[in-house]
This record gives structure tokens, C-alpha cells and sequence, in this order.
């Protein structure tokens, strides 16, 4: 590969291709490169320092029973954890089908209509519904939270609302409404201390005043109680965590949002469609996708990018695996166990506060909580100390007649006869408020209910879908690159599995090395000061980095400091986020060679001089070259006394090369499901880690629960859990340490390698847009296919369409520059399938050249009929090419062939009648 771009070694083309003035000269200070065989042992060792206890504490996390066909199938099997987001809906059929059973269990049992592909997790989900408010409720800008609501929740919801002048008004609403004008109110659903009360008249007195209803609930819970969509609730939003999916010390776990009927196109997030392909075949599809951050930028009310798509096909199969049957005696025997364990401690003469509950119990012990709570550990179970008066004691899928005993002895009661109690004590959830509407009536949760079945569904979906293990997945801008096995292995050990977010610290020594290690890691990279793990995804990272940026600005007596600069070649989520820290964009014109437009920035510099609160830039820019002016553009950014945020996401082409933090950013965030080996899971989960320098780091985030997880009075959390979805940590942890600085270096220069190497291969057919210095690229290109599309109509769908023919996944298409396709090899890639790609894309030319000189039809050709499925060849043949050019355009596909399921698929037609659940058995030919 060398030999083909002339260079005699990696660091001679490393030295043409990242500019000096930003490469740095010491090697990283990382610990030295573990065997495999080292690096689980040393993973056991700090599974083991984690302590597995009982866990009862509740607050929105529940210890549940994974199906080990669904571990195995979904969570362990990388034909569904390196998948990618659903874009290319022709190879993702199977994921798209998977998250449309997620997206229909919600419907079913919130009550409402529109569920959306998950969200980042409940908090965050809350904090969407509250900007949904503030839009649908023009000019009201108080936003009134119940008291009973998750504290996480709410601590999200301020941090997000004070950046958007949205006052969050938290109050007991037992009582009533208070006076005022809301745009929206928040219930909790049993409430977190564990009432289910009867909110009916309050609904109906808020959505009279005008105010947007929210309820959010536990999934678990609404297959036994009236779904908050009976009574009168605009939103629903939660956690679908007990369905399957690990606590995992935080997430990643599925957030969940549901909107009535008039509502879904404020629905922020990805939606799964059905529409239908060129035959009229039904087929899903992501739909809307015009609302997305990408199209809207700074006018968009949400950044969520990445999701928690692998935990929504969990939390989905698990309702399939069990069925509306097994959901509701799962959730009858949780809330027995809740039933037999008060009467136990009321028999004991414990007082408590709430008659009407769910799975939990809140008893009065006055002065004695903290003892009860310790008595409690000391018998191997977390109970949550609400206050000095107050323990909650919560049951889940795992409770057992012995946690309870345990419990009672805890309190100092006397152990009852639990059968009795069994026999005699009556339910005690709400008469007015028992479900009665049916729910998952579809036949797919009920067709899959024996292993046998269940296995081959989760087969047969996963063989419609195109992931990184079957092929490259050449992506520009999202690093898809191995998910080495054993850097995945750690995560679905039950000692970092099975641990509650809030469980006490001395529990979660293991977790707590990972962390602090990796952190050290991290800021080795990047060159930063300090660095925070909560963010859940790339998006928050931002928004937690831009708040730093805000909260500096204030801290200096400058809040008139709001204009962020974002170059116009900028990923969505950056002017998104911009526009949740409650700063304005203005937008940075690029220059033809594709750099920033440093005559503008200049201009754009001077005219905001007093008002610049920052510059967000990515870096190698979204073009994929590696900018010589950065220095130059930190430095203006600077004089005028703004921040300058760097988006860390294509970190890939820096690690060991250049650190950021050194060569004059301020903020980064990294996605550490990019560069750092977590997978994609079909888009999401993700972290999002924000680093910076020395004197942010007193705005880093920090969360209300767990003061160790950020600086003392800093930013406020922007992720549920405190070092959010701490559960994958192990992943990126692994990889560092399996590399070691030298490999990590080698991989970066490797990864730039190639993309050159493809750049040079590819050059002859299609132009490459931008390239860098010495005509090198940096870890991805754009190919511009603009003049062949003037000349033979053939677009880049056409061409990644027919990619799939082929067998290969589409590279990014129309990002950032329309019309072109953008392509990050990877360092993962070896040098037989890059070739066997670039082959592809070469008789792709070869076909489009055919067009151009008369001798294929300029309507009816490979390339516009593309992909072709094994149905159409079994049928009429009326193309005038071959079957064998249609689906064997090259030899050594005769023995590895991959048919896509459907043919290409009409968006707009799916977007007009909009329906985000599964279909009717009957809409299905046959
Ligand atoms: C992926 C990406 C993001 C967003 O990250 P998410 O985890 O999807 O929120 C931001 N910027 C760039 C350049 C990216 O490639």
C-alpha cells in the first residue's frame, strides 16, 4: 500500500499528511500493551473487586432477567452489535424490524399512538418531552415537575431548561395544580416513592389550562395499570431497562418516548416506518427523517443522534420472547412479592406511607433508616436510604420469598408466615386505575414463545441485515471499525452486569478502576485537563461541552458571550447542540479547497467580537483532511475572547498523532463508539466523553445522586446515571489496553494509510473533493460524483444501491457535501478487502460509463434497478441486461452472495401515511 503512494515507510506518509505544527513529539503515556489472555485476567480481577448484591434501591433501575436466547442472540452476536443505523433501509430490513416491535410495545402499553426508536435514557427522554412542550405551547415558558418524579430526571430537566430561559417549577401536585401558566407538567408513574395515585383529575385540569401532559411511566408496571394514553396523557416517556436489558452500573439501557396523535412530528429522534418497495412489497424504513438534526441544524429542538438501538432490540425481543402473558405475570409476581412484603412489614409493626404501590414500598423507621439500610447490606441487599425517617425497599423480576425475609429481618420484624400473607393480602394497586385494554396483540409477540421459534426469528432477522461482519462498512465521518471479541467480553459478566447505578461506591471498586483508569487514558490522548464519562452519546458530550463553555463565560461576568461560529460543513448535532446551550449560530462559510474560509471567519470574528462565546470545529475536518490553519483559527477564536470546542468524533485520524488539547482547543467530545471499539448496535448505544481544559473543568457535569462523579458545584448532570452508560466502559478500557501507545499510534497511522491508499485506487474513476497537503487525504475522502450525475443521471443512491449487489454496505452518502460519497476504510480493513471494494466501485465506474456511451439504457440499467432481490430473477426478466449482471456482477460472488430482502424503497410515500407500528398480518402478500 506504501509502494502504491510512493512513501517508504507509515511515518514518512504520516509526515507528508498531518501538518507539523500540530503533531505532538512525545509517545502517549498509556500502560503497555496487554496479551488477550492478560487482559481478561486482569478484567476478572476487577469483576471480582465489584461487589454483586441484592439490589432493591429502585429510583428507575431494576435488576431483570435477560433471556439467555436473547444474550446470546442479540447482545453477544455481532451480526446485531456492529450493524449500523438503519440509512440504507435495503440491507437493515431485520433491525428495522426489530426496533418497530419496540416502537409497537411502547404504543401498546403507553396508550398512545407514535413511539419513536428510543432514547438516550429516561431523564434525557423527559427533558425531550419538556422542549416538545415549550414548542407546542408558544410563549409559555414554565415547565411544572410533580415532586414524586425521578431526582435524575429532574436534575437533567434543569440543566437542560436553564440555557432555553425555561424555569422548571418542581412541586407536590397531590393536592392539585398550583396556580400559574405552564407550558407542561411531568408525573412519575408509579411515583418514585412507589405510589400509583390517581392523577386523572389533575390530567384534565392541566391540559384544560392549556399545558402539556407528560407522564412518565414504567413499562412493567402499565401492563397491569391503565395506560397514561387512557388518561388523558399527551406523552409518555421512561426507561424500557427492566425489559431485559442489565442495569450495568447506568445504561446503556433504552429511553423510550410516545406521543398522542398530532404530536408525532415534533417527535425528536429516529422513527421506523413502513412504506413499500418498487414492487408495492411492504418494507420499513426510517421515516421523517427531515425532523433530524442533520437537515434542521441550529432550528432543531433536539440533538439526539446516536440512540440506544441495540437495548431497544433487547427490551423488543423481550416482549416477544415473553408475550403480553409473561409481561403481566412478570409484572403480577414483582408486584406480589411488593404486596407480601408490606404486609410483613406491617405485621411487624412498621408503618407505611403509601397503601397503593406498585413494586415498591416506602416504611417509616423514624431515626433508624440508616440502620435498617445497613442491616440490610450486611445480608447482601441495597435498600434505598430516602432520608434518616425513610427506607424504600423495591421488588423486581429477581425478588425472591428470602430477599424478603431478609428485609424483614432487617427492620426488626418478626418473620411472618409468608404463605399466609400469600393467601390473604390483597392487591394494592388502585381499583380506578386497573387495566383493562389489551395489549401486543400482534401476532409477532405471540408467534416466537419457544426457544426453537425464538432462535431462528432472531436468525432469520439478522440474515436480511448487512453488518461489519459480513462486510466492510466504509462509512466517512462514523468510524465503523472492528469490535474486537474480547474487548466485548467483560460487558455481560453479571459483575458488571448486575450493578445498580446508585448502588454504594465501596460496591463498585472494579467499575470505579475502570473508570478513573480510563479517564487517565483519555486525557493522555487528547492532551486534556480533566474529563467527564457521563455523556451517553456524542450529541450530549457537545451539549455538556458548550455548557462549560456558557458557564465559564458567566463565571467571568461576560454572559453576553452567546455566538457560536460553526463552519457550514459542520455535523448537525454541532449547531443542535449550540442551540440548546442557549447560543446563537452563526455559520462560518467553507472555502473551495473545502477548509474553513478564513477571510470569513475573520469577518465573522470582528462583527461578534463582544459577543463570541465559541468556535465549534471538527477536526480533521468533516471533508477529511487535516486543516494547516487550525492553529491560526484556535489563535483568532482566542484573541477575541471566545472558546474554541473541538469535535473530537473523528478522533481516529489524532490518537498518538496530534492531541488536541495541546495544539490549541479548549473542549473536546470523543465518541467512544467511533474511534474507542464500542460498537454501533444499528445506531446506538454510544459515549460521549467531554474533555477539557483546566479551567472548564469546574463546569464539567456532575450528577445529584452521586457527588464523586463530578467537580463540586459544577455543570449539572446531562445523563441519568453518573458515569452514564458506564456498562460498555469495558470496551474502550479493553481496547487501549490490548493496544498499548504504540498500537494505538500504529493504528492511527495505519487507518490514515488507508484511506489514502483507497483515495489513490479510486482517484482515476471518481475525483476525490478535497485532499490536504502533498495531495493526501486524512482517515476518510469524498468522492464527488456530481459531473457523472450531470452527465448520465446516475446518482449517488444509484451507486450505493448497487454497492449492495455487490455485497457491500453504501458508503455516507450526500454528507457533508450533496451529491458525493464519503469513505473511512479504517485501520480493521485488510488489504484484500479494500481491494475487493475499491474492485467494486471500479465495475460500478464501468457500469456508469456504459450509460454514458449509448451502450446501456440511461433509465433501465443495473445501476437504477438496484439492488436486485433473488424474486426478481425468479420472475419476468424485462431489463435488457442479464440476471447474471443483475445479481453476479463479479465471480467471487458465486460463492458468497448476499440478497437483500426488499427492493429499493419509496421514502416519501412512507412519509406521507405515516405508520410507525407493525403492520397487519394481511398487509403481507401471502
Ligand atoms: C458521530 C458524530 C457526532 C455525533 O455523535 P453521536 O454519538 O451520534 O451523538 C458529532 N460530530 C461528528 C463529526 C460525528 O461524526
Amino acid at each position: 500500500m506504501l509502494a502504491h503512494l510512493g512513501y517508504q515507510d507509515l511515518d514518512a506518509l504520516v509526515a507528508a499528511a498531518v501538518p507539523a505544527g500540530i503533531r505532538s513529539s512525545r509517545p502517549l503515556d498509556l500502560p503497555a500493551a496487554a496479551s488477550e489472555p492478560d487482559l481478561l485476567a486482569e478484567l476478572k480481577e476487577l469483576a471480582a473487586r465489584n461487589r454483586l448484591m441484592i439490589s432493591m434501591i429502585g429510583l428507575g433501575y431494576h435488576d431483570t432477567f435477560t433471556p439467555p436466547v436473547i444474550v446470546r442472540n442479540v447482545l453477544e452476536n455481532p451480526a446485531w452489535y456492529t450493524a449500523y443505523t438503519p440509512y440504507q433501509p435495503e440491507i437493515s430490513q431485520g433491525r428495522l424490524e426489530a426496533v418497530l416491535n419496540f416502537q409497537t410495545m411502547v404504543a401498546d402499553l403507553t396508550g398512545l399512538p407514535t413511539a419513536n426508536a428510543s432514547l438516550l435514557d429516561e431523564a434525557t427522554a423527559a427533558a425531550e418531552a419538556m422542549a416538545i412542550s415549550v414548542r407546542a405551547a408558544r410563549g409559555r415558558t414554565a415547565f411544572l415537575v410533580d415532586q414524586d418524579c425521578l431526582p435524575q430526571s429532574v436534575a437533567v430537566l434543569c440543566t437542560r431548561a436553564e440555557p432555553l430561559g425555561v424555569e422548571v417549577v418542581v412541586a407536590d401536585l397531590a393536592g392539585g395544580l398550583p396556580d400559574g401558566d405552564f407550558c407542561g407538567v411531568l408525573l412519575q408513574y408509579p411515583g418514585t416513592s412507589g405510589q400509583v395515585r390517581d392523577d386523572r383529575a389533575l390530567v384534565a385540569e392541566a391540559r384544560a389550562r392549556g399545558a402539556l401532559v407528560t407522564v412518565a411511566a414504567d413499562l412493567l408496571a402499565l401492563t397491569l395499570l391503565r395506560p397514561p394514553g387512557e388518561i388523558g396523557a399527551d406523552i409518555v416517556v421512561g426507561s424500557a431497562q427492566r425489559f431485559g436489558v442489565p442495569m450495568g452500573f447506568g445504561g446503556p439501557h433504552a429511553g423510550y418516548i410516545a406521543v398522542r396523535e398530532g404530536l408525532e412530528r415534533l417527535l425528536p429522534g429516529r422513527i421506523v416506518g413502513v412504506s413499500h418497495d418498487a414492487d408495492g412489497q411492504p418494507a420499513y424504513r426510517l421515516a421523517l427523517q427531515t425532523r433530524e438534526q442533520h437537515i434542521r441544524r441550529e432550528k432543531a429542538t433536539s440533538n439526539i443522534c446516536t440512540a440506544q438501538v441495540l437495548l431497544a432490540v433487547m427490551a423488543g425481543m423481550y416482549a416477544v420472547h415473553h408475550g403480553p402473558e409473561g409481561l403481566r405475570a412478570i409484572a403480577t409476581r414483582v408486584h406480589r412479592h411488593a404486596v407480601v412484603l408490606a404486609a410483613g412489614l406491617r405485621a411487624g409493626g412498621i408503618d407505611l406511607v403509601h397503601q397503593e404501590f406498585f413494586d415498591t414500598v416506602l416504611a417509616r423507621v423514624p431515626g433508624r433508616a440508616v440502620s435498617v439500610v445497613a442491616a440490610a447490606r450486611d445480608r447482601g441487599i441495597n435498600l434505598r436510604l430516602v432520608d434518616g425517617d425513610h427506607v424504600a425497599v423495591s421488588c423486581d423480576e429477581i425478588t425472591e420469598l428470602e430477599h424478603l425475609a431478609a428485609v424483614w429481618e432487617a427492620f426488626g420484624c418478626p418473620a411472618p408466615d409468608e404463605e399466609e400473607i400469600g393467601r390473604n393480602a390483597p392487591d394494592a394497586l388502585p381499583r380506578t386505575l386497573l387495566r383493562s385494554s389489551g395489549f401486543l396483540s400482534h401476532p409477532v409477540f405471540h408467534r416466537y414463545r419457544s426457544e426453537t421459534a425464538m432462535l431462528r426469528y432472531l436468525r432469520r432477522l439478522a440474515d436480511r441485515d448487512l453488518a461489519l461482519d459480513r462486510t466492510m462498512i466504509p462509512l466517512g465521518s462514523c468510524t465503523m471499525k472492528l469490535n474486537a471479541t474480547s474487548e466485548m467480553e467483560a460487558i455481560t459478566w453479571p459483575e458488571f452486569s448486575r450493578i445498580h447505578p446508585f448502588a454504594p461506591l465501596d460496591q463498585a471498586e472494579g467499575y470505579l478502576h475502570i473508570i478513573k483508569s480510563l479517564e487517565t487514558y483519555l486525557l493522555s490522548i487528547t492532551g486534556y485537563d480533566a474529563i467527564s464519562l457521563q455523556p451517553n452519546a456524542g450529541s450530549q458530550g457537545e451539549l455538556a461541552g458548550l455548557l462549560a463553555i456558557r458557564a465559564h463565560h458567566r463565571a467571568a461576568g461576560q454572559p453576553q458571550r452567546t455566538v457560536c461560529l460553526i463552519p457550514s460543513s459542520a455535523h448537525g448535532t454541532n449547531a443542535a447542540s449550540a442551540a440548546m446551550a442557549g447560543m446563537r449560530v452563526v455559520v462560518v462559510a467553507c472555502a473551495d479547497d473545502g477548509n474553513v474560509d478564513l477571510a470569513d471567519l475573520h469577518s465573522k470574528v470582528n462583527t461578534h467580537r463582544d459577543t463570541l462565546a465559541a468556535i465549534m470545529v471538527t477536526y480533521p475536518s468533516t471533508h477529511g483532511v487535516y486543516e494547516e490553519g487550525i492553529r491560526d483559527i484556535c489563535a483568532l477564536v482566542h484573541d477575541a475572547g471566545g472558546q474554541v470546542y473541538l469535535d473530537g468524533a473523528n478522533l481516529n485520524a489524532l490518537v498518538g498523532l496530534a492531541r488536541p488539547g495541546r495544539f490549541g482547543a479548549d473542549v473536546s467530545h470523543l465518541n467512544l463508539h467511533k474511534t474507542f471499539c464500542i460498537p454501533h448496535g444499528g445506531g446506538g448505544p454510544g459515549v460521549g466523553p467531554v474533555a477539557v481544559r483546566a479551567h472548564l473543568a469546574p463546569h464539567l457535569p456532575t450528577h445529584p445522586l452521586v457527588p464523586e462523579a463530578g467537580p463540586a458545584g459544577g455543570g449539572g448532570p446531562v445523563s441519568a446515571a453518573p458515569w452514564g452508560s458506564a456498562g460498555i466502559l469495558p470496551i474502550a478500557w479493553a481496547y487501549v489496553r490490548l493496544m498499548g501507545a504504540a498500537g494505538l499510534t500504529r493504528a492511527t497511522q495505519v487507518a490514515v494509510l488507508s484511506a489514502n491508499y483507497l483515495a489513490a485506487r479510486l482517484a482515476p474513476h471518481f475525483p476525490i473533493l478535497y485532499t490536504g497537503a502533498g495531495g493526501l487525504v486524512a482517515h476518510e475522502c469524498i468522492l464527488d460524483l456530481r459531473p457523472l450525475t450531470r452527465q448520465t443521471g446516475v446518482t449517488v443512491d444509484d451507486v450505493a444501491k448497487r454497492l449492495v449487489d455487490y455485497g457491500f454496505h453504501a458508503p455516507t452518502m450526500s454528507f457533508p457535501v450533496a451529491g458525493t460519497l464519503m469513505i473511512e476504510p479504517t485501520e480493521s480493513e485488510d488489504l484484500t478487502e479494500i481491494d475487493r471494494f475499491c474492485e467494486a466501485m471500479t465495475a460500478i465506474r464501468g457500469e456508469i460509463d456504459a450509460i454514458a456511451q449509448g451502450t446501456s439504457n440511461r433509465s433501465d440499467n443495473p445501476l437504477r434497478n438496484a439492488p436486485h432481490t433473488a424474486q426478481m430473477l425468479a420472475g419476468d426478466w424485462p431489463y435488457p441486461y442479464s440476471r447474471a449482471v443483475a445479481a453476479y456482477p463479479h465471480d467471487r460472488l458465486r460463492l458468497d452472495k448476499y440478497w437483500p430482502p426488499v427492493r429499493r424503497i419509496d421514502g416519501a410515500s412512507g412519509d406521507r401515511a405515516l405508520v410507525c407500528s407493525c403492520p397487519p398480518i394481511d398487509t403481507y402478500a401471502g
